[in-house]
């Protein structure tokens, strides 16, 4: 047996043989053509085989679910003049072979995007990768889908997936995911979050040979090659306790979360899309605690309309009846960048013009989607939260352009909701020292753990090399937390947490005995986070959480909570 460590990037154990699979760009030597004009056509016919195949799964994964949009994104890349007639220009002017000009084109634009150091446009790397993969392989004959050698259920490993490979897999065929490449939030991890599957990335794997034995831990990112039989013991002794207790978290998860001195803890989800609305109904979400309304914006070229925006959250609302759901308004800038809205080149993007702070500077976006979300809030329960506010001068011209939103309806004579709730995110540092003055004008705060830890703790979210200190549990984002809660308290609003330390059981009681009282987590750990709420006491909560905060570093703080 061979022991390696990756980083745990889904949880969950997997056991089973390897398969290896290539991702990458197929080699090809270059050469020249002697009629250009005939390799164009060549070249026409496997991009339109190429469309027809993504617009096929786009149709096969429905509208608004992930995939769809990853996909759509392709399909605009495919598009996109910059790539498509750079490759042209090559067969046309330099008599380059299809092949060959599609592979120096994609990885050229796949390099600019890399060498500029921002884990967004890296992703958006692979991206280009993965059309021109597609590409490459049409004109070469090969076959587009890559699974066709994949025959038993098996521990997909490579360097790193395609997103269309992911999107492609066969239903049942993965038993996890093992990747060299990667980084905690990388597609790959998203992907496997959202489809529950076990998944370590960033390992230091040996070559192995296709069918070896292979167990994985995707909590503790442990790898094993060729396990021992007394290590397979160990861990399917632990896969068959985390099945148990999901099975029994599942068969509850209709139920309330309620502690076990009778405090309801609200346990909501984390959605993009209205696809992922009907999944969080069905796993029991009471509500939604954060829409991120940015995905919208993805896989086109301008900003969405009006009116579409309006579909989009009517059908939310509609899905979610009499609970509440609070949608987030446009959180882009930082690393997170959609077609159509440009924001000039930043030293500091996590510094500049983020969240509000765009929507701020560029009114009709904010207004666009200000009439969208009122006049959709008729349909249900709706809540508007602001991100990145930093202080009370953001959050006073929030609510001026909520105000001049619905004096806009009113002039055009449409219907919308007034009996909405306002809130805002607390996830930079400011904000939360200055809680008590805010909470005076919201309903509600809204904890955003992954800004607020990276701002606390001065540690860029995206970089690899510092990600180990982004820990939400030390102490001083706990005491951040505290004086949200305690300020909230006190004007009788109510205090969620969006940020992923609300899907971590170890962090519930901490969160529960601060004063929180709504936890928004990913879909698929919505039953899991419901039953650890009904084995607890809200006042025990409240001991440990005051010892939390007088410990002197996270690691002190997990010890605590682990004799929970
Ligand atoms: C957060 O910062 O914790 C949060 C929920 O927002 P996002 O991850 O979308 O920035
Ligand atoms: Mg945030």
């Amino acid at each position: 047996m061979i022991g390696f460590s990756g980083i745990g990037a889904s949880p969950g154990i997997a056991i089973g043989p390897v398969h290896l699979h290539v991702s990458g760009l197929p080699e090809v030597s270059p050469r020249r053509v002697s009629d250009p004009r005939a390799e164009m056509a060549k070249l026409a016919r496997s991009e339109e085989l190429v469309r027809a195949r993504l617009e096929g799964l786009q149709d096969l994964h429905g509208e608004g679910s992930e995939e769809a949009e990853v996909i759509g994104a392709h399909l605009l890349l495919l598009d996109d003049p910059e790539f498509s007639d750079e490759i042209r220009m090559l067969v046309e002017s330099e008599s380059l072979c299809s092949e060959a000009a599609i592979h120096q084109v994609t990885e050229e634009s796949a390099a600019i995007l890399e060498s500029l150091d921002d884990e967004y446009l890296a992703a958006r790397a692979a991206d280009v990768r993965d059309v021109g993969n597609q590409l490459l392989r049409s004109v070469l004959g090969l076959p587009l889908d890559t699974w066709d050698d994949l025959a038993a259920p098996s521990i997909l490993v490579a360097s790193d997936f395609f997103p269309s490979e992911t999107a492609t897999l066969p239903p049942g065929m993965a038993l996890g995911l093992c990747t060299m490449e990667g980084s905690p939030t990388s597609h790959i991890a998203v992907f496997a979050r959202g489809m529950g599957l076990p998944a370590v990335v960033g390992t230091d794997l040996p070559e192995l040979q296709p069918g070896t034995l292979m167990a994985m831990d995707g909590d503790t990112g442990e790898v094993y090659v060729d396990p021992t039989q007394e290590m397979l013991d160990v861990l399917r002794e632990r896969q068959e306790r985390q099945n148990r207790a999901e099975e029994k978290a599942a068969e509850r998860t209709h139920e309330p979360a309620v502690t076990l001195d009778g405090i309801h803890i609200e346990v909501a989800a984390n959605i993009g899309s209205d696809e992922d609305a009907r999944r969080a109904v069905e796993r029991g979400a009471e509500g939604v605690g954060l829409f991120r309304t940015e995905f919208l914006f993805l896989d086109r070229t301008r900003p969405i309309s009006e009116d579409e925006q309006y579909e989009a959250y009517r059908s939310v609302l509609s899905a979610f009846g009499d609970h509440l759901v609070v949608v987030r308004t446009l959180d882009v800038g930082g690393d997170k960048q959609v077609p159509g809205i440009e924001i000039g080149e930043e030293l500091n993007p996590f510094l500049g013009l983020r969240g509000i702070r765009l929507t701020l500077a560029r009114p009709e976006l904010m207004r666009t989607q200000l009439r969208a979300l009122l006049r959709a809030g008729t349909a249900g329960q709706l809540a508007i939260m602001a991100p990145m506010v930093a202080g009370l001068a953001d959050l006073m011209d929030f609510r001026t352009a909520l105000e001049e939103a619905e004096r806009s309806l009113a002039g055009d004579g449409l219907e919308y909701a007034t009996g909405y709730q306002v809130g805002i995110m607390i996830e930079v540092p400011s904000a939360a020292l200055v809680a008590a003055r805010l909470a005076r004008h919201v309903d509600f705060f809204s904890i955003g753990t992954n800004d607020l830890t990276q701002y606390t703790l001065a540690v860029d979210r995206t970089n690899r090399e510092v990600a180990g200190r982004a820990d939400a549990f030390d102490p001083a984002v706990l005491r951040l937390i505290a004086e949200t809660a305690s300020a909230a308290g006190s004007s009788g609003c109510w205090v969620g947490v969006c940020g992923a330390m609300a899907g971590d059981p170890l962090a519930v009681p901490v969160l529960i005995g601060l004063g929180v009282t709504e936890l928004s987590v990913a879909i698929p750990s919505v039953p899991t986070i419901k039953e650890r709420v009904r084995e607890l006491d809200r006042e025990a909560c409240r001991t440990l959480a005051n010892r939390c905060l007088g410990a002197a570093d996270s690691s002190e703080v997990r010890m605590l909570l682990n004799t929970v």
